[in-house]
């Protein structure tokens, strides 16, 4: 089974000039372009899953493949609610763009930064804010 395409995306790094304006468009035009690819992958990917899933299925003996074929087919599923999850946060991304708020945290305000972007491209928050957050979920998880 082929797993979700995470990095599925293998663009050359951006590489940023001295004193270059951060979010310029060349900057913005560069995160669209990878955004919108990586997009397109996990579109096919899932299509591609589901249509080897259903070849698979015609060519199935006995009730031993079957089980088989379902605990497969459960799999399948659980990826493909991850891939629309990550869709809807590469559309998001995509808007931010447009609306001009890409690449700033969401929580206080700063540059996201470059690499940081660059491994993330869906990041909405700045590290420090993203660890406070992921610390508040796990107090409010452990109370
Ligand atoms: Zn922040």
């Amino acid at each position: 089974m082929s797993m979700i395409a995470d990095i599925a995306v293998s663009f050359a790094p951006y590489s940023e000039k001295k004193h270059e304006e951060y979010m310029n468009d060349k900057q913005r035009a560069h995160f669209r372009s990878i955004l919108e690819v990586w997009k397109k992958n996990l579109f096919l990917e899932a299509s591609s899953t589901l249509e080897s899933m259903r070849r698979t299925k015609e060519g199935l003996a006995d009730e031993v493949d079957l089980a088989a074929y379902e605990e497969n087919f459960r799999l399948v599923l659980r990826a493909r609610d991850r891939e629309l999850k990550l869709i809807k946060k590469i559309d998001f991304s995509i808007e931010a763009l447009k609306e001009g708020d890409y690449g700033y945290c969401d929580d206080c305000g700063i540059d996201i930064g470059i690499a940081r972007l660059e491994a993330r491209p869906t990041a909405t928050k700045c590290v420090e804010c993203k660890t406070i957050a992921e610390l508040k979920e796990k107090q409010l998880i452990n109370a």
